[in-house]
């Protein structure tokens, strides 16, 4: 049966995006519906706004530092409202790009609500659309936990909005999201409070980078706070807010700012009208070809729940588009190799297993560890301390982890990411020669095992 469309693709995010370019390069006639914002979360508020917002506050300690090496700093001031205005100018620029992006390759680009009214069927503000395959590429949406006062509370699609910079601000969350805002409202100069509901924060990261970052942001002046939740919040006669913690204490500010997790974004999609399952949190239900119970409908990205980074919606989006329509080229992603960064103050950097997952799995590890104070500091009075870590399999010297909470840990980690894919061993790593002086040097110049 003829269709208007071979590939029917829901949400301009990163995924959806990636996955309607490469299918329209590879022939196929596709359209994609973007009901919010071209580029996804990512683009809009995500990613690119985030870091704009963290090379923004990085500056107050820039002009700090700058003392030590002579510069005499004049006082400095920061306009939130310029910040944002000029954030807000970047991503216009983003969108045309994305806009172009599609037009270009020859995708129907349709601006409005998409929802699926039967296996083959799209609605888009009241148009059907017939199409042999429907992706669902509809992203995620921030969770604010039903206490009593949520509605007074942010999440980060506001956090980017905000007409002032909160001068006093709560974060509640101990992830992603949690870490990065605190740095940035630290940094832009908020009273900072972060509240994680158990004993550490950062669950998943290896636990010598949790315990790291901690000490780092309490001596940066973030004051953070673990075992301690929210019970309600009340909304004061001055306009500021009341946190009621669960323990009884009260704390006062002007911003709450909960980043707790993401739902998929499966609002009026129309999964009723189709066999596609969920999983038990919530996400769609797809297997490794990302093929849902439906099957001519596929879903990639966050909402499919596996791991919400944009790098990882773009595999799985160039991956859908070759099975379908190169199959010749088709690669799996390979999910063991992950790295990623998370840009806190300082930032993370990490890629493989952690030391407890190395253990997990059954390997006999071989640990090794650096702490140092990154000698662009040498000159100041800061005392952050870097960490870089290791986690090798005693047995076949192949090198299992890298985790760095340090500056430019990101940047790092990058090339990290390729030695660890290609199987790098520990002696490999030792037979490398650093740059120097560099922090990345460290990677390769850690000789004595930790003695545990
Ligand atoms: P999205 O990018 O969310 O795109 C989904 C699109 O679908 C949206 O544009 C939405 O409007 C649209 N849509 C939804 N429903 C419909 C419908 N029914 N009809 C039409 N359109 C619809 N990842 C990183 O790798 N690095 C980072 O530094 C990073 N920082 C982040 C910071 C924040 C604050 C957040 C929230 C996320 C961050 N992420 C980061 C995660 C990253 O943004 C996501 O993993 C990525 O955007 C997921 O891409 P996606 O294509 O699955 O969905
Ligand atoms: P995360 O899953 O990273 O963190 C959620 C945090 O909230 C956890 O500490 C969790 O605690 C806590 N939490 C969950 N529910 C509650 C609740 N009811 N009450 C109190 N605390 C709660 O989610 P984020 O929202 O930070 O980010 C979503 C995803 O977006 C990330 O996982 C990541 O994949 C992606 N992202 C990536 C970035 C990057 O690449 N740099 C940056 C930002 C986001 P617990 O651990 O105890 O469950």
């Amino acid at each position: 049966m003829a269709h208007d469309f071979d590939l029917f693709v829901i949400g301009a995010g990163s995924g959806g995006v990636r996955a309607a370019r490469f299918a329209a390069g590879f022939g196929a006639k596709v359209a994609v519906a973007e009901s919010r914002y071209l580029g996804g979360t990512c683009v809009n508020v995500g990613c690119v706004p985030k870091k704009l917002l963290v090379y923004g506050a990085h500056f107050s300690e820039d002009f700090e530092q700058a003392q030590g090496f002579g510069w005499a700093v004049g006082e400095s001031q920061f306009d939130w409202a310029t910040l944002i205005a000029n954030k807000n100018r970047e991503i216009s620029r983003l969108n045309g790009i994305y806009r172009n992006l599609l037009v270009n390759s020859g995708v129907k680009l349709l601006e409005g609500h998409a929802r699926i009214t039967g296996p083959h069927e799209v609605e888009v503000d009241g148009q059907r659309f017939s199409a042999g395959h429907i992706l669902i590429a509809t992203g995620g949406w921030p969770v604010i936990p039903e206490i009593p006062g949520r509605e007074h509370a942010i999440g980060s699609n506001e956090a980017f909005f905000l007409e002032q910079l909160p001068k006093r601000v709560i974060i509640v969350g101990g992830g992603y999201i949690a870490v990065e805002f605190a740095g940035i409202f630290n940094g832009l100069g908020s009273q900072t409070t972060q509240l994680y509901r158990g004993p550490l924060f950062m669950r998943g990261f290896d636990d010598a980078v949790r315990e790291h970052l901690s000490d780092e942001l309490r001596k940066k002046g973030v004051d953070l706070q673990f075992n301690a939740d929210i019970a309600r919040i009340d909304k004061q006669a001055d306009g500021s807010l009341k946190a009621t913690l669960k323990d009884g204490r009260e704390l006062n500010a002007d911003c709450i700012f909960y980043a707790t997790g993401r739902r998929p974004m499966l609002d009026n999609l129309g999964l009723e009208n189709t066999a596609v399952k969920l999983r038990k949190d919530g996400f769609i239900e797809v297997d490794e070809q990302y093929q849902t119970a439906e099957p001519s409908i596929l879903a990639l990205g966050d909402v499919i729940g596996r791991v919400q980074l944009t790098p990882v919606a773009l595999a799985e989006g160039m991956a859908v588009a070759r099975r379908l329509y190169k199959p010749e080229q088709y690669r799996p992603v390979d999910y063991q190799h992950i790295p990623t960064a998370v840009f806190s103050q300082p930032p993370i950097g990490t890629v493989g297993l952690t030391e407890q997952q190395a253990l997990e799995a059954g390997h006999e590890v071989t640990i090794f560890e650096s702490r140092f104070r990154p000698m662009k500091l040498t000159l100041t009075d800061v005392q952050e301390k870097t960490l870089m870590k290791l986690v090798v399999d005693a047995n076949t010297d192949k090198v299992l982890g890298c985790h760095m909470v340090g500056p430019d840990a990101g940047e790092i980690i990058q090339g990290m990411a390729i030695a660890l894919k290609a199987g790098a061993t520990k002696q490999l790593f030792d037979e490398t020669i650093g740059v120097h002086p560099t922090g990345a040097e460290e990677f390769v110049t850690m000789r004595t095992p930790v003695q545990r």
